[in-house]
C-alpha cells in the first residue's frame, strides 16, 4: 500500500504546493454549488415533483415518452441557476486559474455552469450543462434562451431539429471527450484539488487516484470525512469557500 495516509500536509504545506505547482485538477461537487443556492437533484424534487422517481425525469425513456414533461423540469431547474449567482468559490478557482502559469483544469460533475460563470475558462462539465441545450440531429450545443423567453421544446441553431437537456441521464454514459480530457487533466495535474464532493461516485472516485499514483499531491475540501480523506495529503473540514480562501489566500506580508 502507499504510505500517502501518513504522509500528511499542514496548511502551510498545501498552500505552498499549491502555489509551486506545474498543473492543478480540481474536481468539483454539488458542496461547490451549495453555497450558490443550487439543490441537488434530490433537494430540487420537491412539491409537484417529488411523486416521480428520478428516471421519471433524467432517463432516455422518460424523454422519448414525454420530452415536453421532461423539459419542464429541466427548465425550472434552469430557472434556479440563472437567478444564482457564483460564490466565493467558484471565483477563487477562477483567480487560482489566472494566476496559475502551467495551467488549472475544472472537472465538475455540477450542470449548473457556474465555474464557467465565474470566469473559469479550462472547464470540464463531466455530466453536462443544464444552461444549455443539444442537438438530437447533429449534436449542437446551444445556450438556452432567457427563462421568460424560453419555450419548450428549444430547437437546434444550426439544422432547426429539436434539441434535449444538455445533461447526462440516467442510464447514459459519460461523455467520452470529457472522461479523456478529465483523466489526462489528473494525469499530468503535480496537486489535485477534490472540492464538496463525497468521492465515492465515477469518476469522482477514480481520477484523484490517477494523481496519487503518479506521485502528486492530493488536498481535499469537504465538511464531511468521506472515503478520500484518510488517502489526502491535507483533508479540510471546511465548506468550498472556507477551504479554498485558507488555501489560497494571500498570507500577510511586514510592512
Ligand atoms: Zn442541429
Amino acid at each position: 500500500m502507499s504510505d500517502f495516509a501518513s504522509r500528511s500536509f499542514d496548511l502551510a504545506a498545501a498552500r505552498e504546493a499549491l502555489r509551486s505547482a506545474r498543473r492543478v485538477a480540481v474536481l468539483t461537487g454539488a458542496g461547490v454549488s451549495a453555497e450558490s443556492g443550487i439543490p441537488t437533484f434530490r433537494d430540487a424534487q420537491t412539491g409537484l415533483w417529488a411523486r416521480f422517481r428520478p428516471d421519471d425525469l433524467a432517463s432516455p425513456s422518460a424523454y422519448a415518452r414525454d420530452p415536453l414533461f421532461v423539459w419542464s423540469w429541466y427548465k425550472e431547474r434552469y430557472e434556479v441557476c440563472a437567478k444564482a449567482s457564483p460564490n466565493e468559490g467558484h471565483v477563487r478557482l477562477a483567480e487560482m486559474e489566472r494566476d496559475n502559469a502551467g495551467g488549472v483544469t475544472v472537472v465538475t460533475q455540477n450542470v449548473d455552469g457556474l465555474h464557467v460563470r465565474a470566469g473559469s475558462r479550462n472547464v470540464v462539465e463531466v455530466h453536462g450543462n443544464l444552461t444549455t441545450s443539444r442537438c438530437e440531429r447533429c449534436g449542437n450545443v446551444d445556450p438556452l434562451p432567457p427563462p421568460d423567453a424560453f419555450d419548450l421544446p428549444p430547437h437546434c441553431s444550426k439544422c432547426g431539429s429539436r434539441a434535449r437537456p444538455n445533461v447526462v441521464w440516467f442510464g447514459e454514459t459519460l461523455p467520452e471527450l470529457a472522461l479523456e480530457r478529465a483523466y489526462l487533466a489528473f494525469e499530468e495535474a503535480s496537486v489535485a484539488l477534490v472540492i464538496g464532493t463525497s468521492s465515492v461516485v465515477y469518476p469522482a472516485a477514480a481520477l484523484p487516484e490517477v494523481t496519487l499514483h503518479r506521485g502528486g499531491v492530493l488536498i481535499e475540501i469537504n465538511p464531511e470525512e468521506t472515503p478520500l480523506s484518510r488517502k489526502a495529503h491535507l483533508s479540510l473540514r471546511a465548506t468550498a469557500s472556507e477551504g479554498l480562501r485558507a488555501l489560497t489566500a494571500e498570507p500577510r506580508t511586514n510592512g
